[in-house]
């Protein structure tokens, strides 16, 4: 077990460390290899010296396009830079490297790290259990936002089904101002075209270049305006039916007094939930619950499991696989708001 245990750690600047050579999602200076498992921030850390310092850095080809678009100066072409389909391996040294699939935002992976003793291991990068495939491993490192066993979303409805249904509700009565983080608000904007809704959608610039650098790797979002376009100042002035799209930190500034619906992932009491005026809180989220984190680590396998700390207090989620599970689990890095095992 203590060989096991050692193939894998979570330093105190966020790097998630597997195997002898990679750092996943935040720059660590002993490592030759960086992976960037997906484009939000916080696994962004330290991109740019990475960039400098290590050997190759490694994301999807989707990761690499989001990333610049929501960097401004981050530029991740050089040589350094490659970029790997999932499935695909890479070999560095005695170890293989392979992208999985996470279901989270675009171009999301896992990684998948085998050494020379074959033994697996894996980080899950942030992810929805529901269509992400769970890589079988030794030992895992799993992202722990929903890690208590308060965070779970046992709702009654399906809460596409209802948000595509409160959008066409709202439209009759004009522009609808939907608030969300970015990529999120892109899969809104899919799953309302799949459901038919054929309304222009208007956003401003940094909204509409992720959108693009989603259709360039296959979301059909349908007709888009920029606000700031002659078509989309038509739209949201005259408050005809389109829905406008903006990032969550927009939310005290614009549509104020328009039908507005916020989607967010911390929100457990129930599905729908009014919180101003005309304004609504959607329970949609990007990253799996308690069940699923736990069901995730189940059908893993693993024999040792690491909570990332770092991002999200780990330490619950902790405790949790040990007790449910009966697996070997510990939060690194230690020492932030945990309690003793
Ligand atoms: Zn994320």
């Amino acid at each position: 077990m203590k060989r096991v245990i050692e193939r894998a750690h979570v330093t105190k600047t966020g790097a998630i460390l597997l195997g002898d050579n990679v750092a996943c999602d935040a720059f660590e200076a002993t490592r030759p290899l960086r992976v960037v498992t997906h484009a939000h921030a916080d696994h962004l850390g330290g991109l740019r010296k990475s960039v400098k310092c290590c050997e190759k850095v490694l994301m999807t080809p989707a990761t690499r396009d989001l990333a610049e678009t929501l960097n401004d100066n981050l530029k991740l072409r050089g040589e350094k830079i490659k970029t790997l389909q999932y499935g695909k391996t890479i070999k560095y040294g005695d170890e293989k490297i392979t992208l999985h699939k996470a279901d989270h935002i675009l171009g999301a992976a896992q990684v998948l790290v085998e050494d020379a003793g074959g033994i697996r291991i894996a980080y899950s990068g942030d992810f929805r259990v529901e269509n992400t495939p769970v890589v079988d491993c030794d030992v895992l490192v799993v992202e722990a936002t929903y890690g208590k066993p308060s965070c779970r979303r046992n709702f009654e409805v399906d809460v596409k089904e209802l948000l595509v249904s409160m959008v066409e509700r709202r439209l009759r009565g004009g522009t609808v101002y939907l608030f969300g983080f970015h990529g999120k608000l892109q899969e809104v904007m899919q799953t309302l075209r799949q459901s038919d809704v054929e309304v222009p959608f208007v956003m401003p610039e940094r909204v509409y270049e992720v959108s693009k650098v989603c259709e360039k790797h296959g979301m059909n979002l349908g007709c888009m305006s920029l606000s700031t376009s002659k078509e989309g100042q038509e739209l949201l002035e005259g408050n005809l039916p389109c829905v406008a799209f903006y990032h969550v930190n927009q939310r005290q500034h614009v549509g104020l007094r328009n039908a507005r619906i916020c989607v967010s992932g911390w929100e457990f009491q129930t599905a729908c939930r009014q919180i101003g005026d005309r304004e609504y809180l959607v329970a949609l989220s990007d990253h799996s619950d308690f069940d699923g984190l736990i069901e995730y680590v189940r059908r893993s396998k693993a024999k040792q499991v690491i909570t990332d700390n770092y991002r999200s207090q780990g330490n619950v989620l902790a405790g949790e696989i040990v007790k449910r599970l009966g697996i070997s689990a510990v939060p690194m890095p230690r020492g932030k708001g945990q309690t003793t095992l």
